[in-house]
């Protein structure tokens, strides 16, 4: 009884041992999975409910509002408000109400769009329009408004392809359109007592794109040229491509200035997730430059993009930032940035 009971004890452990040696060996195999800085999962979004505006103040006369999946940026001050984008178009009544409930009645001066796509252009015009928050009428306009309400700025680029000037683009109402656009590199305004440089980026997320810096507040509004909702979505029609993206957030971490051991300073507001500072863009960075560069070895291989696809070039972030479904699959992110490299390829 007692043999049997302690051979019986005997061979468990040591399969045990067996097993445990197996895992250790297959996981050595494979490559140390990068870990996100600790402090991403301590700032957590906006404490919005479903469907409504969820309002989180930043620093200095920046808050953020959340619409949902999308975020939009909001600047208030004694000369009144500033948004940088203006969200999806059903969103529109609800960010007005929001804007009186939190400001009182500042007029509503500037709307800068940091690119063209729907749910961060979708408000201009009734934002526009309603230009007062208080709903009063023009009653003297002033400021940057006019009696067209709030002017709405943006890239030349973008403008071209809302008119539907740029071919195949389809064209918008002359209302939804940006007022007052720029071509150089960038363009700087002073409001609200603080300097705020809109940095064009081009072939980023599209050929668009501006990320706006509130040099007073020390915010960066990045638009959709960082995230933390999805691998980088790449506009590929609309001259987005990967190397422009990287270049985009190497330009945000130009600007940033942590405060004390990577994190704090100069906060970054993306255009879909969560509020983020310099380590949480760093990290963001490394992680597509990292499979672009697995993407480019590939690709010298002679690997075709099926190849590409089966060797997972993302799987170590696909518990992030994958998608199997949606507008943004992680299959079409590795084939944006396999057909953009593809097509670069010098030799
Ligand atoms: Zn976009």
């Amino acid at each position: 009884m007692t043999r049997t009971l302690l051979g019986f004890r005997a061979a468990a452990p040591a399969a045990l041992v067996l097993a445990v040696a197996a895992g250790v060996t297959i996981h050595a195999q494979q490559q140390r999975p990068p870990q996100p800085p600790e402090r991403m999962v301590a700032r957590t979004p906006t404490p919005a409910k479903p469907g409504e505006v969820g309002v989180l103040p930043v620093q200095g006369n920046i808050y953020l509002l959340n619409l949902g999946d999308v975020n939009i940026v909001v600047q208030v001050g004694d000369d009144g408000i500033l948004l940088v984008d203006s969200g999806p178009a059903d969103w529109s009544e609800r960010i007005a109400q929001t804007l009186r409930d939190r400001f009182g009645n500042r007029p509503l001066r500037y709307i800068v769009n940091t690119h063209m796509h729907p749910d961060h252009v979708g408000g201009n015009a009734p934002l526009a329009r309603f230009g007062r928050p208080g709903g009063g009428d023009a009653g003297g306009g002033g400021g940057g408004g006019g009696n067209q309400g709030a002017r709405i700025i943006a890239h030349e680029n973008t403008l071209n392809r809302m008119s539907g000037t740029t071919e195949g683009e389809t064209e918008q109402p002359q209302e939804m359109l940006p007022t007052s656009t720029f071509f150089t590199e960038k363009k700087e305004i002073y409001f609200n007592g603080e300097p705020i440089e809109i940095l064009f980026q081009p072939a980023g997320h599209t050929d668009g794109d501006v990320m706006v810096f509130f040099r007073g507040s020390d915010v960066i509004a990045a638009g959709d040229l960082f995230s933390t909702a999805s691998y980088p979505i790449l506009d590929e029609k609309r001259g987005g491509t990967i190397q422009g993206y990287l270049d985009a957030l190497n330009r945000i971490l130009d600007i940033t200035v942590p405060r004390f051991n990577e994190q704090g300073g100069t906060m970054v507001i993306p255009g879909h997730g969560r509020l983020c500072d310099a380590a949480d863009v760093a990290y963001y960075r490394d992680m597509v430059t990292i499979i672009r560069d697995r993407v480019q070895d590939m690709i010298k291989k002679g690997m075709t993009l099926e190849q590409v696809k089966a060797a997972k070039p993302t799987r170590d972030y696909d518990s992030r930032y994958g998608a199997d479904a949606g507008s943004w699959t992680t299959a079409m992110f590795v084939e944006a940035v396999y057909r953009d490299l593809s097509q670069r390829r010098i030799n």
